[in-house]
């Protein structure tokens, strides 16, 4: 697949002095297509029409709902709800033919291939969203380019094994991805770097969670905070991808 490649955002991210520079890179991105679909724009036609087929996962409706357009996200959720309503009488007038075994969920025939399709249709209409899809687009490029700019910038290698690292997800997808773009030594080298800045964050937020969790106990109550106060934060952010507190980039 072709990727544009723009290298500022991820110069901006790999500089920034954040716990993960992909994270950062990922929330600028959704930040922007949230941004996108609670302004004017989603009432131009052909958004109009994919937001219609596509709706939205849970985590970008509660997004919306923070923007606090509340006509603007109404407006929209009319649309979805609407074509979503003729989906779902469609379903109905379905059933009305087929008929006879079609609650048979294990049993051979028409029926079984029925009770498939009905969830198959419902599963599309809750968990489609286009801000997701949107989002995958451009972050796609950015990882790439990320790979690229590993791969033919001396100085990008350098300014990365300055940053924090990376979370353990964002690890994934890149040395995922890295496999199939860089020589067998850039690869080792990456891998090395992603998995020591790993291990070293890992170990940092192991004896901070022990801080945190013994300051429970009321005979601590005195001992000092020292860096334990966002341990539990820095430990799912690292282990599951940024999804606690704002993104720190100082
Ligand atoms: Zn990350
Ligand atoms: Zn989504």
């Amino acid at each position: 697949m072709k990727y544009h490649i723009d290298t500022i955002p991820v110069w901006d991210a790999v500089k920034s002095a954040c716990d993960c520079p992909v994270c950062l890179m990922y929330k600028k991105i959704e930040d922007k297509s949230v941004e996108f679909f609670s302004g004017a724009s989603v009432m131009e036609p052909d958004i109009r029409v994919q937001v219609n087929q596509k709706g939205f996962c849970s985590h970008h409706q509660q997004l919306l709902y923070a923007q606090k357009n509340r006509l603007g996200h109404a407006l929209m959720m009319l649309s979805h709800a609407t074509e979503t309503l003729d989906k779902i009488k469609k379903l109905q007038s379905s059933s009305r033919v087929s008929g006879g075994s079609r609650f048979t969920l294990f049993g051979k025939g028409k029926g079984t291939a029925d009770v498939c399709n009905d969830a198959s249709v419902l599963s599309q209409i809750s968990g489609s969203c286009i801000i997701c899809d949107r989002i995958d687009d451009d972050f796609q490029s950015y990882l790439y380019t990320f790979i690229h700019l590993y791969k033919t910038d001396p100085a990008f290698p350098k300014a990365l094994a300055s940053t924090k690292g990376l979370c353990i997800p964002h690890a994934s997808v890149l040395l995922g991805m890295a496999q199939n773009e860089l020589n067998g030594e850039q690869y080792s080298a990456l891998r090395s770097l992603l998995l020591e800045k790993i291990s070293s964050n890992l170990e940092q937020t192991v004896a901070d969670l022990d801080g945190f969790t013994r300051k429970f106990d009321y005979r601590n109550a005195d001992q000092p905070w020292g860096n334990s106060r966002d341990a539990n934060e820095r430990a799912i952010n690292l282990i599951n991808g940024h999804c606690i507190g704002n993104i720190k980039t100082k």
